[in-house]
């Protein structure tokens, strides 16, 4: 076999860890949990042997895809060592052996991806999104989530988001009565004609009341309904589907390519939210929404409570994909952090965001805040 000779063949030696607690502005309620105070995320840096860096994050939720402490814990136990003295440019094996070393974790698994990728990127001297396909989108359309139970200081937040140019928002409803939810989407329509609203319950509604509140709130013809109902419902939700008149979208229902394969063939949704928190890196995201397009399906990029560098990881995805034509929510970073641990702002502008052009990821995380947020400051 020829031998690859670019610096891609280089080894990589370095696989450093941080557990990071980010403080954050505002309290959020979704229909599954709340976050209030910080948000926990892992870092994860891979060094070659000429000393390039790669980075990674980690961005679990406990009530959603697993804990900051599995995160680190199968970084750390079991895919170091599959990683440590592999050829950086091996990265589609090292993912393979990753999927087979250690169930679940896919949060671990995209942080091990998004890192070999950066890495590839800055030794190449190339962006990411070159690497996963090229650019199909030259900015992204950014959605903003409304889930703060204070719904004053939402207003707030939706009048700062309009002034930026923010075009799209997404209501979390499910989390208190009815009449909370009913009451906002009235206000927001009577006062905020200009954004585009779609609806996330988070899996908050239970089976009895479900296509009633679905029905409801469909009557204010949001773009779409997301996910009404528990993760493993897959028969409410195409019930629920069929009840109504408005798209429907899976989020927590649909991880991986195997549970789209499942989505599809018992018809639970229109569109679906791709993560790389819950595929398992870039690749597999890559892979859900290809199979959601040849469904006939819609999808946007999801999110996770993430940094910037949880963000990076999905604009690159996005940008060479052009089957994810719904935009995305990489909104922690300049909207729900206290501070962000990159060196530069995430980019976004006029309500989009603008993927970084330079090698890797583009911008890599300030060492000093990582240590600082880690407490090993
Ligand atoms: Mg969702």
């Amino acid at each position: 076999m020829e031998q690859i000779t670019s610096d891609l063949a280089q080894t990589i030696t370095g696989f450093d860890l941080w557990h990071l607690t980010l403080p954050v502005v505002s309290r959020r309620d979704h229909g599954i949990g709340s976050v209030e105070s910080a948000i926990e995320t892992v870092a994860l840096r891979l060094t070659a042997e000429s000393g390039a860096e790669g980075w990674g994050e980690a961005s679990p939720w406990s009530v959603f895809t697993g804990t900051p402490e599995a995160s680190y814990a199968a970084l750390h136990r079991y895919l170091k060592p599959i990683t440590i003295g592999r050829r950086v440019c091996d990265s589609a094996a090292i993912m393979a052996e990753a999927r087979r070393t250690v169930a679940h974790c896919t949060e671990a698994k995209s942080a091990l991806e998004s890192a070999l990728l950066d890495l590839q990127g800055r030794i190449a001297g190339v962006p990411v999104y070159t690497l996963l396909g090229g650019g199909a989108h030259k900015s992204v359309p950014l959605s903003v989530s409304i889930a703060n139970p204070d719904f004053d200081a939402d207003l707030d937040l939706m009048r700062r988001l309009r002034d930026d140019g923010v075009r799209i928002i997404k209501l979390k409803t499910g989390f208190a009565d009815h009449a909370f939810d009913v009451r906002r989407l009235e206000r927001i329509a009577s006062d905020f004609p200009e954004f585009e609203v779609r609806v996330d319950f988070n899996q908050g509604l239970e089976p009895f009341e479900a296509i009633g509140r679905t029905r409801s709130v469909a009557e204010f013809a949001p773009a779409f309904i997301e996910q009404p109902v528990r993760a493993d419902r897959f028969r409410l939700m195409a019930d629920i589907r069929a009840a109504i008149d408005v798209p429907l979208l899976a989020d927590e229902s649909v991880f991986g390519p195997e549970d789209m394969i499942r989505a599809v063939t018992e018809g639970i949704c229109d569109g679906v939210s791709v993560k790389v928190m819950k595929s398992g890196g870039p690749t597999r995201a890559q892979t859900v929404a290809r199979m959601a397009a040849a469904a006939g399906m819609c999808a946007y990029g999801g999110d996770m409570f993430e940094s910037g560098l949880g963000h990076l990881a999905g604009v690159h995805t996005l940008t060479a994909t052009p089957e994810i034509s719904l935009g995305c929510e990489f909104y922690h970073a300049r909207y729900h952090l206290a501070e962000d641990i990159l060196e530069e702002p995430f980019p976004i502008m006029g309500g989009k965001v603008i993927v970084p052009e330079g090698p890797g990821l583009g911008i890599r995380p300030d060492p000093d805040k990582i240590r600082h947020y880690a407490g090993c400051a």
